[in-house]
């Protein structure tokens, strides 16, 4: 498999996740991948015959350039998505960033509408989720689609070296140097969120100790991105796409 098609497998393969976990509804949301030693980027398409992100196959993944133009013969009716510009604004400010997924997680998204913040209100229950309240995470305060690049490098601006992103009465956007690692960065928020909005009903969550939120702090700076860290939580989410 050329080093394309192994991209494509996995954008589509993230897509096929995000939405199995209810991250994103329908047919909204997409993953990209930035093709090495090029600015073209994979992103998935948008088409007549589609099933949704939940579906989402390899066919539905097409290569367009830093503009968010397709690049080739596109088949099957497929086009860009009209918020390819969230994706193009991120791989230009941010050489680091080798994916980006963008979705719509009603968990999330109500904190933006509440203005609640995300508090870090668990420790070792989920060290990854907590990694992303101690790193901070930013939020894009306008509701509407980004489609034009000027409302891409306003998203990005906001998202600044930040691994996720809140949308206000929108979604998220995640950045990470592999595809499974934005991915998971975008259900580490989602499982944030959604510990915040329980404990909010229960009652009056406080956040861990300054310790705590310390030790954490050093642990991450140690074992950043482990990789058989998240290969292994990758490869849980993946079985779970086959139920
Ligand atoms: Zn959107």
């Amino acid at each position: 498999m050329s080093e394309v098609d192994d991209l494509r497998a996995r954008v589509a393969e993230a897509c096929r996740v995000l939405a199995r976990l209810d991250l994103t509804k329908a047919a909204t949301g997409h993953v990209s991948a930035r093709i090495p030693r090029s600015d073209h980027i994979l992103i998935r398409a948008r088409g007549p015959g589609e099933l949704g992100v939940r579906y989402t196959t390899e066919k539905q993944i097409i290569e367009v350039n830093c503009d968010g133009r397709a690049v080739g013969a596109i088949e099957g009716g497929l086009v860009t998505p009209v918020e390819v510009f969230i994706h193009t604004a991120i791989y230009k400010s941010r050489p680091e960033v080798n994916s980006v997924v963008h979705v719509h997680p009603a968990m999330v998204v109500l904190f933006t509408i509440c203005n609640k913040p995300l508090l870090p209100i668990f420790g070792a229950y989920d060290p990854s989720a907590l990694q992303l309240v101690l790193d901070g995470i930013p939020t894009f305060d306008r509701s509407i689609l980004v489609s034009t690049p000027e409302l891409g490098d306003e998203v990005a601006r906001a998202m600044g070296q930040a691994k996720t992103c809140m949308m206000r009465g929108h979604g998220i956007t995640t950045a990470g140097r592999t595809i499974e690692e934005a991915a998971l960065h975008a259900i580490h928020l989602n499982e944030l969120a959604a510990m915040n909005y329980q404990a909010q009903l229960l009652g009056d969550p406080r956040p861990i100790s300054a310790a705590d939120q310390d030790a954490f702090r050093k642990i991450a700076r140690q074992s950043d991105g482990a990789s058989g860290r998240i290969a292994a939580a990758w490869r849980y989410y993946c079985a779970l796409t086959a139920d």
